[in-house]
């Protein structure tokens, strides 16, 4: 196939949504790791035309969604410093931090801009000598090549007055914290394909093996979805239980071995809170101490600021597959994309967005 139509074939999709039913025999549990085929499973309505013994749960996949409270929290105070331009993908802003969000701080008069890319960042670093900018350097495996190659060059080109405040996270050991808890009911996986792009999938290989679980790489088309749902079903109604890659047009095993260099060049693996899970050991990226010059934290010593989940937020839950959306008390009534309590109602990946969005039991839907 040539072009994205031919993914979102409705006739197609239904034929593997039959064959996926031909072979069920016995319930189970599939979790896809990313918000974007969140969305695309609820939007498409694929959730609903799978039989009632498939049961898909929603994974913590979706970058500013985990994002922790204390880097909002940490992004506004560096906005609101004197003489600093602080730069965001746009979905960052309306994330609630402990007491306000990055809107609301821009607002104030603060030089908060939304930009596409952190080498954009890098060009306002260069076109405003005068002035701290700070990229806010979110997101998995897929975007932190690109916030590397920002920060390499600044480092290159000695633009002292670039710094990235870094809160990216990984995927397989979140994946490898949800199959540990005590709640874990997922039998199989479908991986984030614009991860494995990245990174390959070799790493999947060791914890398909130690869990026993199947782990597909899957792509976000409906087409992508359905076909990965009907791997993941067969390898678990044949009993097998190892990494498959559905994503073949984009994804290679070995991954993309320069960005992956870069990666292993400027950042290091430490512990990371997650927002509403907690931490998770070596489940995220710092900057490493030769380029610590960039590192926003170091910069404007923040290292230590703690704050607390608010408590009628179950986004942690709704991330790790314990709940659904639609089980929280706050889930639109109180809690609306325009009046969000959490990340995952603001994103554009976020699970309660897709759910407010896209359930046709809901009033609100689109
Ligand atoms: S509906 Fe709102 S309050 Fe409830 S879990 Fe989702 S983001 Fe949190």
């Amino acid at each position: 196939m040539k072009f994205m139509s031919e993914y979102r074939d409705a006739e197609s999709t239904k034929k593997y949504i039959r064959e996926i039913q031909a072979i069920s025999t016995k319930k189970c549990v599939i979790m896809e790791i990313c918000g974007g085929q969140t969305h695309a499973l609820l939007k498409y309505g694929i959730d609903e035309l799978l039989q009632d013994n498939i049961t898909l749960l929603h994974g913590p996949g979706c970058p500013v969604c985990v994002t922790p409270l204390d880097k909002i929290d940490k992004a506004i105070k560096i906005a609101s410093m004197p003489d600093v331009i602080f730069c965001s993908f746009g979905d960052m802003l309306r994330v609630p931090g402990s007491s306000e969000d990055l809107l609301s701080a821009k607002a104030r008069g603060n030089d908060i801009r939304i930009v596409y890319s952190p080498m954009d960042a890098l060009d306002i670093a260069r076109q405003n000598p005068d002035k701290n900018v700070v990229f806010f350097g979110i997101g998995f495996e897929t975007t932190v090549p690109a916030v590397a190659m920002a920060v390499y060059r600044a480092f290159e080109l000695n633009i002292s007055n670039f710094s990235v405040l870094v809160s990216h996270v990984l995927v397989p050991p979140a994946i490898e914290a949800i199959l540990s808890s005590p709640h874990a009911a997922v039998q199989g996986f479908l991986a984030a394909g614009h991860v494995c792009a990245v990174m390959g999938y070799r790493e999947y290989i060791p914890i398909a093996e130690k869990y026993k679980i199947p782990i597909v790489v899957t792509g976000f088309e409906p087409l992508d979805l359905v076909q990965g749902i009907y791997m993941c079903v067969k390898q678990l109604e044949e009993g097998r239980a190892v990494v498959e890659n559905q994503y073949t047009r984009s994804v290679k095993k070995e991954g993309n071995i320069p960005a992956q260099q870069l990666m292993k060049k400027l950042y290091k693996t430490v512990n990371r809170q997650w927002r509403g899970i907690g931490e998770i050991a070596d489940s995220g990226l710092q900057l490493k101490k030769e380029y610590g010059a960039f590192d926003a934290e170091v910069k404007f010593n923040l290292r230590n600021i703690l704050v607390r989940e608010p408590d009628n937020c179950i986004s942690g839950m709704v991330l790790q597959g314990i709940k659904k959306p639609t089980e929280c008390a706050a889930f639109g009534t109180a809690c609306t994309p325009e009046h969000p309590l959490g990340a995952t109602m603001v994103s554009s990946e976020g699970a309660c967005a897709a759910y407010y969005y896209y359930r046709k039991n809901n009033e609100h839907s689109a």
